[in-house]
């Protein structure tokens, strides 16, 4: 394997910055392994093979001139297909979608072309991220790097997947319940939702409004937060953009310290249906960060037990309402039934085969639970359930600096395991849907190998609202006692990589 993909984003942006690597050589080398893996991963839907090597090429020439660049100037990424990129089709996972352009640029796109990173494709997720295993995108599932017979978590398996077999050292996601997390989760790489509003939503596919938010895909805490600063802060383009600067990110994940830190574990989310390995790593690490000088506390937050509940009638409900404008006219695919074909007819045709069966489970529960007679009961009860959630991380958040949990309570299960159950499809989810009712940050990172199977384990921190630094800050504290305790990065440990050594 070419030295380089092994490189994380800031060392390969040093190696660039030095001219030691040229932009052109290290984007190859990331679409040449691209090609040898993804026939068996199935991370991209869309490899931007010209526009990638262009952009490339003129980092170097512009290097070679003797301009000041942006520090990950030449740094390839690639972007789940729920963003938004002129030149590049769009598909959100979904036939619906499919042959679609879109005329813009999403903000964050245009912020990473400002940088000038190559972009190098679209990559996999659940049909309009509806799922946690990537099963659901009508273009076929990902594979999972460390066990091809394994999903790679979703919605996001596909940028997770792509950043875990060192085909991107950087990716981006969008998280509505934990689709960035929970495949950093069962990949062994770091995913981070960053604070509502943190990251501009403007030219992300709507799932649930409310809920969604773009953040990092990455291999370290510091890469994270470097791409974190890339994409955010404010945009006039979206009406719930913050205003606040993006902060000193890639400072706190430089300077570590969790002396005096307290660490609240919250009781609700480490118990009952989480598997042995899981709870034995995460155990495991709190040790390491009492050992590094923090408090570790028991918090209690008991209204989270409906966190899930709640979370599966507001999601729908937006889903079903944002997903109503796919209608055979103005996107994508359009079906002309038979005969005298209506507005109505053309409409129903289009979205019954261009929807798959997640997608069109979600809208049937959304516009019950918004319909006249059971909105009160159905998505008004969701909505105080939302601020029951946000009471208890106020509550939490008194006695603790950061909270901490596992991100999942399993590690990556077999692929079809669980695709006729959505239930326990929907359990994945448990542990990070309640950062995303409450709008703070959350990043999950590698916490090791479950002992069952070997297999990803992942660790999540929250903070509140606006303080994404000290994620970064506790994160790379962590990530660095771990890398001490297994002798390097948990993705060196895997005996193979997208199967091969
Ligand atoms: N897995 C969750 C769901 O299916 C979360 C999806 C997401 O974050 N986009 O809704």
């Amino acid at each position: 394997m070419s030295e380089i993909i092994r490189l994380s984003a800031a060392a390969l942006a040093q190696k660039l910055q030095s001219r030691e690597v040229s932009a052109v050589d290290a984007t190859q080398a990331h679409l040449d392994r691209i090609a040898a893996v993804d026939g068996s991963i199935n991370a991209f839907l869309h490899v931007n093979t010209e526009e990638a090597l262009l952009v490339a090429a003129e980092v170097d020439k512009a290097r070679a001139d003797g301009d000041t660049l942006h520090p990950l100037a030449g740094v390839p990424i690639a972007v789940k297909d729920l963003i938004v990129t002129k030149g590049q089709p769009t598909t959100a996972g979904s036939k619906i979608l499919e042959g679609w352009h879109s005329p813009y640029d999403a903000t964050v796109i245009r912020r990473l072309r400002e940088a000038r990173m190559p972009i190098l494709g679209k990559t996999n997720l659940d049909e309009f991220a509806m799922g946690s295993s990537t099963e659901h995108s009508a273009y076929g599932p990902t594979r999972n790097p460390w066990d091809l017979d394994r999903i790679p978590g979703g919605s996001g398996g596909g940028s997770a997947a792509a950043v875990a077999a060192f085909e991107a050292p950087l990716a981006l996601g969008t998280d509505t319940g934990g689709s960035i997390r929970q495949p950093g989760a069962v990949t062994g790489t770091v995913g981070v939702k960053p604070t509502y509003g943190g990251v501009s939503r403007y030219g992300a596919i709507a799932m649930a409004s409310s809920l969604d938010q773009i953040g990092p895909v990455s291999r370290t805490v510091l890469d994270a937060a470097l791409l974190h600063e890339v994409i955010g802060g404010h945009d006039p383009h979206d009406s719930t953009s913050l205003t606040d600067p993006v902060g000193a990110l890639v400072e706190a994940a430089r300077r570590g310290e969790v002396k005096g830190l307290r660490v609240g574990v919250i009781k609700e989310l480490s118990g009952e249906g989480y598997q042995t390995g899981v709870l034995n790593r995460f155990a495991e690490s709190l040790e390491l960060l009492r050992g590094a000088g923090a408090e570790i506390v028991e918090v209690s937050c008991p209204n989270f037990k409906y966190a899930l509940g709640a979370y599966y009638l507001i999601m729908p409900s937006e889903a079903s309402s944002n997903l109503a404008k796919y209608d055979g006219v103005r996107f994508g695919l359009r079906v002309v039934p038979e005969g005298a074909p209506t507005i109505e007819r053309v409409m129903g045709a289009t979205r019954a085969a261009g929807f798959g069966d997640e997608v069109k489970r979600r809208i049937i529960l959304g516009t019950y639970a918004l319909s006249a007679g059971y909105y009160d009961a159905y998505y008004g009860s969701a909505q105080k359930v939302r601020t029951l959630i946000q009471r208890d991380f106020n509550a939490a958040f008194t006695q603790a600096d950061v909270l901490i949990s596992p991100t999942a309570p399993t590690t990556a299960f077999r692929l079809g395991e669980k695709l006729d159950d959505p239930l326990a499809m929907y359990l994945n989810d448990v542990a990070t849907i309640p950062a995303n009712m409450a709008g703070i940050p959350g990043l999950s990172l590698p916490n090791g190998l479950a002992d069952e199977d070997n297999l990803p384990v992942g660790i999540q921190l929250l903070a509140p609202a606006r303080q994404d630094a000290r994620l970064y800050r506790v994160g790379a504290v962590l990530e660095s006692l771990l890398e001490d305790k297994w002798g390097g990065p948990l993705l060196a440990q895997a005996p193979e990589i997208a199967g091969v050594k």
